[in-house]
């Protein structure tokens, strides 16, 4: 009598655990419509169905090929992060930490007076490996000059974003997946789009300045924290590094 009440306990337990991994990707859409679809499944097969639990057994066996090809890029990194645990917090020392935050925001600040528009990543647990390759590779120390002058409509790698990781900057010119979100209002232009997308599918810590609004947005796992002051967002990027910092 106790086992099927132990099985419903520990499949709760997985499927709640799942879906918070997947919680603010794209992923999540589809989990939820496979849980429904299992429910059915269920329930037809309780009712004794059967044309119906033929059809959908059918069904099962294509949508799992389905499901390994849409989502490869998803099931990857989460293979890779399972294996991946050198993070942008823990390699860094509080000064050090610290200080590159400092220069993030004088840079930001500094391009927002200006009417410059930027896009700066921080990265954290999973690889962007992919993203970095779509920009020029620079590895240089964190410096509020070197940030204005990627940004500087001039610059030859303004368009983009930039990549930091490990306390280097490593890349600028950057590409990332534009959000497939419908409700996003429409003064939100491609440079939102792009960091909501790159936080829907990896961990980073995307920071926007807005050209046209002159404000500061920060972008963490598919939400928007909009028109923050300099100390607002720094106190924000440190809380979240210092949240991954523990659970590492
Ligand atoms: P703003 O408020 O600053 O105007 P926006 O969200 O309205 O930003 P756009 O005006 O479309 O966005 O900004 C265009 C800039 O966004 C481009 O010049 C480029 O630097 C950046 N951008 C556009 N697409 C991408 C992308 N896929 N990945 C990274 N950066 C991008
Ligand atoms: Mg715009």
């Amino acid at each position: 009598m106790w086992k099927p009440i132990v099985e419903i306990l520990i499949l709760w337990f997985v499927i709640y655990h799942i879906m918070l991994f997947f919680e603010g990707t794209r992923a999540i859409q589809v989990l939820r419509g496979i849980v429904i679809l299992l429910v059915t499944f269920f329930l037809f097969q309780k009712l004794d169905f059967e044309i119906l639990d033929w059809i959908f057994r059918k069904l099962f066996a294509i949508s799992v090929i389905a499901i390994l090809i849409i989502f490869h890029p998803e099931i990857r990194q989460g293979l890779a992060r399972l294996g991946q645990r050198h993070l942008f917090g823990t390699t860094l020392r509080e000064e050090d930490l610290d200080y590159i935050l400092q220069q993030i925001g004088k840079g930001l600040e500094n391009l927002c007076k200006n009417k410059i528009g930027a896009l700066i990543v921080l990265g954290k647990n999973d690889p962007l490996t992919a993203y970095i390759e779509s920009g020029v590779f620079i590895d240089a120390a964190v410096s509020s000059d070197l940030i204005q002058n990627i940004f500087t409509p001039s610059s030859l790698l303004h368009d983009g974003g930039l990549i930091i990781q490990h306390g280097r900057i490593i890349a600028a010119g950057c590409l990332f997946p534009l959000t497939q979100n419908q409700d996003l209002s429409r003064i939100y232009g491609t440079r939102h789009r792009a960091a909501l997308g790159l936080s829907e599918e990896t961990d980073a810590v995307i920071i926007i300045v807005s050209e046209e609004r002159q404000d500061m947005s920060l972008v963490y796992r598919g939400r928007f924290y909009k028109d923050l002051s300099r100390e607002d967002l720094l106190a924000r990027i440190k809380g979240i590094i210092k949240l991954k910092r523990e659970d590492a």
